[in-house]
């Protein structure tokens, strides 16, 4: 049992997956199985964050089933409102489509689309202005690791957002841990790895925030059934923002069961 009153989270970043078909068939397969075995949702949120043009289908297809699973977005524009923008999505027309949530900071945002501290800050002020909650993603990279600094790079890409969340904001944010080095190659930091880096989130949450007792930390990096009991048993690990493992039915769900297994 873990000790914490955090009701654990478990989402699912589909990322640049998949075709339409089986889009339709993973979601009727999620709901299947939360009809045949129920996870109550005070044990766990769930959501999902598959492609933007799929966010309303997603929304439209979860509306019906036994439990809420929230439908995520995997970006949003730093662009506020409405405009001449082509190709961007901003937090207003989000929400406007009842998309409540979304994925900033992730690992590949800021690497692949180099994505400045400047524009997530941007991105997080007009998503949580917007009325949405923000799972931001912070983590190191295998480098950044062995050279013994984890942690304050860390320690830094939190303290990076303390400036634009106002106090009242943080009940709008979760955290997600994701070790860069863990993403997509089937490593996994190991349990007291993972608890240890989500103590000192925790601890730095508390001191710059005031907040850290009630935020939600995930872990991410190659999350999977096999090893989701064990993370799911850290006291500071409050749920899983799972990739690879989320394109499965049942490894989503037996993940999402290893979490609420343990409030
Ligand atoms: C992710 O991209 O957020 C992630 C954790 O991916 P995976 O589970 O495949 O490592």
């Amino acid at each position: 049992m873990s000790l914490s009153t955090i009701t654990p989270w478990v989402v699912g970043n589909w990322k640049m997956n998949p075709l339409q078909t089986d889009a339709q068939t993973l979601l009727r397969g999620v709901k299947d199985l939360l009809e045949s075995t129920p996870i109550s949702a005070e044990k766990c949120h769930l959501g999902v964050a598959p492609v933007a043009i799929a966010l309303t289908q997603v929304e439209a297809e979860m509306a019906s089933a036994v439990r809420p699973v929230y439908t995520v977005a995997q970006d949003v524009s730093r662009i506020a409102g409405m405009g001449a923008y082509t190709g961007e999505v901003s937090a207003e027309l989000l929400a406007d489509s009842g998309i409540g949530y979304v994925l900033v900071g992730h690992s590949e945002r800021r690497e692949i689309f180099g994505e400045s501290r400047e524009i997530l800050n941007t991105k997080i002020k007009n998503a949580l202005n917007a009325g949405l909650t923000v799972i931001y993603c912070v983590g190191e990279s295998l480098e950044q690791r062995e050279a013994g600094q984890a942690e304050a790079v860390v320690l830094q890409q939190i303290c990076d957002i303390a400036a634009v969340v106002e106090a009242e904001q943080w009940k709008n944010i979760v955290i997600a841990y994701e070790p860069i080095w863990a993403i997509g190659t089937g490593k996994t930091a190991s349990p007291e790895d993972a608890q240890a880096m989500h103590a000192q989130i925790r601890q730095g949450l508390k001191q710059i925030t005031g907040y850290g007792e009630t935020t939600a930390i995930l872990y991410g990096g190659s999350v999977k059934p096999e090893n989701a009991v064990e993370l799911a048993a850290c006291p500071d690990i409050n749920g899983a923002l799972v990739g690879g493992a989320s394109l499965n039915a049942e490894s989503f769900h037996k993940i999402a069961q290893a979490f609420a297994n343990t409030q």
